[in-house]
């Protein structure tokens, strides 16, 4: 397999060896792109979705019945806390150990990431440890995916990290971590042997020194699920070094795998939205739905300034069709499940509402070379004040401007769409 520098990922890699050979997964070496990984089935490539041309798992036997995300979510929670682990609440998006500039110089992610974060206070503080085996259901963002949505399939910029935890766990419990999450893929309908796994050895600094992870990457005809990891020789100012069995895979992209329906929208909804390929219009509603009710407000920096970003991918997918506005109400309600909500579905509506409203009159007075005012509390207001202003532009200039900036924007996302 790989190898790691020291005694702890000989262990492991030796633990994890014979738990695989025993249940016939076999070392192979991918046909395509030449690298080591472990299959139970007949597959000659690593699974990945270069490598096996595309998301071939939506072509694997299915079962008819669709099951819808939030129905993944329950399932999910009752098999890991009937399997003994201990439910954590989801935390807000918003990370409290962000740039938070402390002695070790840390800068943490804006949003969190990952549901491992939930136990900064622990790493990072050295707050005392949680015991056992722990499950979180977390909220993420991860802002680098925005250019991928719609593009690619199987990206968003928000979704479920589903995970479970555990701190100061061996190599032998980590190998009983892995067991539980195979037993769980096959109890919510997916064959094993249709799965790859790849290893590989890292060397992460969450800001207090480099440290090791032994990570195992989990592939399904093409798609992603997750990842396996095992860290150890976590840097600890007041005790001795940690290690934790992180295990994390995405709530969607495992409904995905389930249902193997043509997009990875699907599950997440609405059908209509997705069987219309509205797919940036969805991913940047809900990420919003996410934000404006972690209590962000548009601003010049940090996650208010992400707001800003997103509302504009909002404004690039819907442009003036406000097709978005009934959007906001489900996607809060998703969330709302998930987590405490500082503000309710209204107040997220009217705010998301706010700016995008100021981003489209800004874009439009831009295209009309005229100068913002701030009495254009909306579109309406805006085309009024021009055609009964001085401004010496008629309806007809007016609805030509208009629908050339308007169009060209549907054109783009349609040609995307092909
Ligand atoms: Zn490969």
């Amino acid at each position: 397999m790989l190898s790691g520098p020291d005694g702890t990922s000989s262990e492991l890699i030796e633990r994890l060896r014979t738990y695989l050979a025993d249940r016939n997964w076999k070392r192979k070496i991918c046909a395509v792109c030449g690298i080591e990984f472990i299959a139970k089935g007949q597959s000659d490539n690593c699974g990945s979705y270069k490598c096996s041309g595309g998301y071939v798992f939506r072509s694997f036997s299915r079962r008819k019945r669709f099951t819808l995300l939030k129905e993944m979510m329950t399932e999910t929670f009752s098999y890991f806390i009937s399997e003994g682990y201990r439910k954590l609440p989801s935390a807000s998006i918003l990370n409290p150990y962000s740039r938070r500039g402390d002695s070790n110089n840390l800068e943490d992610t804006l949003f969190i990431v990952a549901g491992v974060q939930a136990l900064n206070p622990i790493f990072i503080d050295e707050a005392p440890v949680t015991e056992g085996a722990l499950f979180i259901a977390q909220p993420v963002i991860r802002t680098q995916y925005a250019d991928m949505v719609g593009k690619i399939d199987g990206f968003s910029t928000s979704f479920v990290n589903i995970c479970t935890e555990d701190l100061n766990a061996s190599p032998k419990r980590h190998v009983e971590h892995i067991d539980r999450w195979l037993s769980y893929l096959s109890h919510i309908g997916l064959f094993v042997n249709q799965t790859s796994i790849v290893p590989e050895f890292l060397t992460p600094d969450w800001g207090k020194g480099t440290f090791n992870n032994v990570a195992i990457y989990l592939n399904y005809g093409g798609l992603q699920l997750g990842d396996m990891s095992f860290f150890y020789g976590i840097p600890q100012r007041t005790r001795k070094e940690m290690t934790v069995s992180d295990i994390g895979f995405g709530l969607e992209r495992v409904a995905w795998a389930v249902n193997k329906s043509t997009s990875y929208f699907d599950a997440i909804g609405p059908f209509i939205e997705s069987f219309l390929e509205k797919y940036r219009l969805m991913d940047s509603a809900r990420t919003l739905a996410l934000i404006s009710g972690s209590g962000v407000t548009p601003s010049k920096e940090g996650t208010g300034y992400r707001f800003r970003k997103f509302a504009q991918m909002l404004l690039d997918a819907d442009k003036g069709d406000f097709g978005f506005l009934h959007l906001i109400p489900y996607y809060h309600s998703f969330w709302g499940n998930l987590l405490q909500l500082s503000r309710n579905s209204d107040e997220c509506r009217n705010l998301i509402y706010r700016e995008y409203l100021r981003r489209l009159n800004a874009q439009l007075s831009a295209a009309l070379r005229i100068e913002w005012q701030n009495s254009w509390s909306d579109t309406e207001a805006l085309l009024e004040s021009i055609l009964t202003g001085s401004y010496g532009i008629s309806v007809d200039q007016l609805r030509g401007v208009i629908a050339s900036v308007l169009r060209e924007e549907k054109e783009r996302s349609a040609g995307n769409n092909l």
